[in-house]
């Protein structure tokens, strides 16, 4: 390696000019009026639904139950599909031990039963929109804004149907005997 002074040609030059930016993307969306913040702030775990999902799922794995090395799992991953992403909201979130949640054929990243046992498991809680967001929602019209309170307004009315269905479906599974 040479630490000389290499005066770049005239062709390298021309080469070195940046291209000219595109259009930035990093401007917020928007929406019937109203800003939709990024994917990638969407998929992030706050202090606060980290402490939510601790209160509301416990802090033990769900596969195992251990309380040791766990870690904050998104049922339904950032970027589990070109359309569907999983956002960083306490129903989408559960505790697994870094073991279970290896992306190997012993971990739910890597072990598609294990993905659709949890996921499955979330969607009897709370019912399908379990790993949406208040803008997901927004977006797919079955929220009037993106306010908080709309966001769960609608998700317990959610909860109380997803009740409903459990019992159902235990009443059926019940009558067979
Ligand atoms: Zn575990
Ligand atoms: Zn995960």
């Amino acid at each position: 390696m040479s630490f000389g002074f290499h005066p770049i040609s005239k062709a390298e030059q021309v080469r070195k000019v940046p291209v000219k930016q595109r259009k930035q993307h990093s401007k917020p969306e928007l929406y019937r009026g109203r800003r939709i913040p990024m994917k990638s702030i969407r998929g992030r775990i706050t202090r606060e639904t980290y402490n939510k999902t601790i209160d509301m799922h416990g802090f033990e794995c769900f596969f195992c139950g251990t309380t040791h090395s766990l870690e904050c799992h998104h049922v339904v991953p950032k970027g589990y599909s070109r359309t569907i992403s999983g956002r960083g909201v306490w129903r989408n979130l559960r505790f697994v031990c870094t073991k279970d949640h290896e992306n190997s054929p012993n971990g739910v990243h890597g072990n598609p039963a294990m993905l659709k046992q949890l996921q499955e498991h979330h969607e009897q809680l709370y019912g399908p929109h379990y790993y949406k967001d208040v803008y997901d929602l927004f977006m797919e019209g079955l929220v009037e804004n993106t306010s908080p309170e709309a966001y769960e307004a609608f998700m317990q009315e959610e909860e109380r149907k997803a009740a409903f269905l459990r019992v159902d479906a235990e009443a059926s599974e019940a009558a067979w005997f």
